[in-house]
Parts: C-alpha cells; structure tokens; sequence
C-alpha cells in the first residue's frame, strides 16, 4: 500500500500551505512514523539543507529515533532524540511515504525507515528548506513567530500585545508571521470576513470588541481548516487519493465576482502587500480614516 501526502492546485496557481495543511500533514506524519528509526539519510540535493554540509546533516541524523513529530507556525518539526529536523515545504514540497527504492523525480531529500520504507521530500521548485538543531524553540527559523492560534493560551490580548504600536493594514499584520504563527492569504481573508473587518483597516483602529471577534474568528476558520484537512493538501491511502474538502467551505477566498454568502453582495479583490485579497466590501466596511482609492 502507498502512503502519501500529495497536494492540489486552485485555479492553477500553487498556494503555500498554511496552518491547517501543514497540521494534516503533521497528524498523518505522526501516525506513519512515530517511533520509527532512521536507518539511513540523504541528501539529494544540498540546496534543501543549505545551512549545513549535507554529509553533516546525514550523519547527524542516521540512526536516530523519532521520538515525536510536531508543528510549529507553518513548519514542520520532527523531534529525533536530542535534535529536531524543521521542514518548511513552502510552494511546492510534498512529503510521500513510499519504498525507499522508489525515488520519484524532483526527490531532495530521502529518510530511510527502518522497514526499508522512506519518507521522500519531493520537491519541485525547490524552494523547501530542511533545518537540523538541538535548541528548536530559539533556531532562527521558527524562534521569531508569533503565537500559536489554536493553544489554549491565545486569547484577544496575545493578539493585541504583537499588534501594538503598529499601524499597518489587518491583512498585512496577519500574514507577518511576527503576529500569529501559521497564518497565510487564505485563512487571513477568511478570518478577516468571519470578524467582519476590512482588511485595510490599520491594526491601531481596531476596538478590543474587534480584537475578539478576529480572535475568535482566527480560531474558527483554521479548525475548520484542519477539520476538512486543509485548502490546498489531502491525506490519502492510495496513489488514487483525494484532495483536501476545505476549498468547498471557503467563503471570500478567491470568490472574486460571486456572491457574499452573507448579503449577496459581489464579492471583490484588491492587492494588499502585493498579495490578493478578497473581502465583502458591505459586511467589511471600511474605516472613514482609510481613504478610498
Ligand atoms: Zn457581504
């Protein structure tokens, strides 16, 4: 049996995962590989660990255990005994359990298990990024994020403290990984329209009311993310599996022209710190301060 994790395109465009795609990645991962051994590592292509000498990184990771596999922002971190091995598979990495003999195109990185499968990193583009440290909370790749959006600890004033004394647009604080980890252009959009705010707004207009609501929203919008196993990645048992639900559950995110589920308004995009973004300019008015383009 085949075991993958694979991902689909939306309207022809690659999305990089986020929050909820990089979690049913890490579920299905931590199910798969928990307690496995890794009998061997390669690196194919030294690009995807470019902050170590490949021969280093393999060496340091043969023969360790995997002792947990966790998440952090929109990284990957799997725990091997002393070290963490920190993923980002960023526009168009893909991780497939297979036989270790199996090795598919655009393959960068290889661990084999100790049953002879191996996790294979494939990767088109080549812009995934493989990480190797002891002191994961404080490498520099992840030591920076904001907080997690779905512990129990993130509430309106963890929000409110990583936005103060700033003045940018929502949107544009949202997809600074600095103020909520894991948060990219689909789930901002989305929570943004959840909480009823234009995306323009400038984080210092933001009512406390308001915070909440973003808040709350922010949390609803990624479970319901991972509840239907991501926008943009599936989980599947078979080379024949199906995508990932959650782009049937979306409500703004590239709707441009169709109606708002709310008011029936259309639906409009504008760009916003060079990124799309959709909102319902009734059910997101925006702020008399912001001067209209
Ligand atoms: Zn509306």
């Amino acid at each position: 049996m085949l075991c993958g994790i694979s991902y689909m395109w939306t309207n022809g465009l690659a999305i990089m995962p986020e929050l909820p795609e990089v979690e049913t990645i890490r579920r299905e991962l931590h199910s798969q590989i928990l307690r496995r051994r890794l009998n061997n590592v390669t690196v194919l292509d030294p690009r995807l660990v470019q902050a170590s000498q490949p021969k280093a990184f393999e060496t340091r990771l043969m023969g360790a255990l995997i002792t947990n596999v966790a998440r952090r922002g929109k990284y990957l971190m799997i725990n091997v005994e002393s070290d963490v091995l920190i993923l980002h598979l960023m526009m168009s990495g893909r991780l497939h359990l297979r036989a270790r003999t199996d090795i598919r195109p655009h393959t960068r990185l290889l661990l084999t298990l100790d049953d002879d499968q191996a996790l294979h990193f494939v990767d088109v583009r080549r812009f995934g990024r493989a990480w190797i440290t002891e002191e994961a909370h404080s490498h520099e790749v992840v030591g920076h994020l904001g907080p997690e959006p779905l512990d129990a600890g993130f509430d309106w004033r963890s929000l409110a403290i990583r936005l103060r004394g700033r003045h940018v647009a929502i949107k544009t604080a949202l997809l600074d990984q600095r103020t909520v980890a894991g948060i990219g252009n689909i789930y901002a959009d989305e929570a943004l329209f959840a909480a009823r705010i234009h995306p323009e707004t400038p984080v210092n207009l933001l009512s406390p009311p308001k915070l909440r609501a973003l808040t709350a929203s922010i949390v609803t919008v990624l479970e319901s993310g991972i509840a239907h196993q991501g926008t943009t990645f599936s989980t599947f048992e078979t080379s024949e599996g199906s995508p990932g639900n959650n782009q049937g559950h979306l409500k703004v995110f590239r709707k441009t022209g169709q109606p708002c589920p709310s008011c029936g308004k259309n639906i409009r995009r504008i760009v916003l710190a060079q990124r799309s973004t959709h909102y319902c300019s009734n059910c997101q008015r925006k702020p008399r301060t912001v001067s209209t383009k």
